[in-house]
């Protein structure tokens, strides 16, 4: 997204701190709220477009207006909401770990302790694609090879260092490291500008498929002692699979290992707006789940619960208290 967007979704965020006191006492006023997502072919804009349906199918009730702008991903989306130009988004659990608890790429800001989980969302493997014609059968393959290893910023971008870190690896390794941001990947690898691209997706979405059917290109299994050991030493990665048959060239299974996409807000968000958010949600749960096929098995005891290392939002335990979930 263009940085004028960035600047006006973040002036109109301020309206979810001054405006939204108590709904029903403020029903002329309207608030505004705004949700990071990622890149436009990804899921999480999905997820963002999907929630801001929901709560506008009932503004009238709560006069709450949500929009959800494409953003660089979670990091971004996290030091958004840090910042106050963002009252919530999307992020990978490995990042919501790392902000609220100021490790890894967070460690210079320092934990934000305002963070807020709201809830957790689909599941997201660390997916690499490869050119068949480039040779790569496992990710040890990429050495020496043209990779977009993602946007600064992006969830995908942030675990690629973690796993090239736990293999000893750096950025010279590759033949091309170059930084395309989600949407603009997989037109890359089919015009040959790389060799293979990362993303941390959930699936099945349209980036992937875009990759497998405009050229010939395959998923990559992810696998080894350095995965290993990642997922044995944090318990926001696990093991993943990403099922055969899914995309062009992937007949068979392909392991790898992921995290769990997150919706997350901060204390600086007003409880009110948080708990119309989720209520949008799970009110209308079904037609939530019919939005995008990533959501199809999601289940609401595990989405407040799994994935999250922040404490949940207020608004959002108000709403979970009131369907006797917590
Ligand atoms: N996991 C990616 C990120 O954190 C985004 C994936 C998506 O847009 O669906 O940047």
């Amino acid at each position: 997204m263009s940085l004028k967007k960035i600047f006006a979704s973040s002036v109109i965020a301020a309206g979810i701190v001054a405006g939204a006191q108590s709904g029903a006492a403020m029903a002329a006023e309207q608030t505004y709220v705004t949700i990071g997502t990622g890149g436009q072919t990804g899921v999480y804009y999905v997820v963002g477009q999907s929630i801001c349906r929901l709560v506008n199918r009932g503004a009238k009730e709560h006069n709450i207006k949500c929009t959800a702008p494409s953003t660089g991903g979670s990091v971004a989306n996290l030091n958004a909401i840090r910042d106050g130009g963002q009252d919530m988004g999307v992020a990978q659990s490995d990042w919501q770990f790392h902000a609220y608890n100021g490790t890894s790429k967070f460690a210079d800001k320092g934990a934000n302790e305002e963070l807020r989980a709201v809830f957790s969302v689909h599941p997201e493997p660390f997916t690499v694609v490869a050119r068949s014609d480039s040779g790569i059968k496992s990710f040890d393959d990429l050495k020496g090879k043209r990779v977009n290893v993602g946007n600064p910023g992006s969830g995908q971008r942030g675990t690629m260092e973690v796993l090239m870190d736990a293999k000893g690896w750096s950025m010279d390794d590759f033949k091309l490291a170059s930084e395309l941001k989600a949407s603009e990947q997989s037109q890359a690898l089919c015009d040959n500008k790389v060799d293979a691209i990362v993303y941390t997706v959930g699936h099945p979405n349209g980036s992937i498929k875009e990759a497998t059917t405009s050229c010939d290109a395959k998923l990559i299994t992810v696998s080894g002692a350095a995965v290993d050991a990642l997922i044995g030493d944090n318990a926001y990665y696990a093991p993943a699979t990403i099922p055969g048959g899914m995309y062009n060239g992937s007949d068979a299974d392909t392991t790898t290992f992921g995290v769990g996409a997150t919706f997350v807000s901060s204390t600086k968000a007003d409880p009110e707006a948080i708990y119309q958010v989720v209520k949008a949600v799970f009110d209308n749960f079904d037609r939530f789940k019919r939005l995008h096929p990533a959501f199809a098995n999601l289940d609401p005891a595990k989405m407040i619960k799994n994935n999250l290392s922040a404490p949940l939002h207020d608004g959002a335990v108000r709403y979970y208290k009131e369907r006797g979930w917590l």
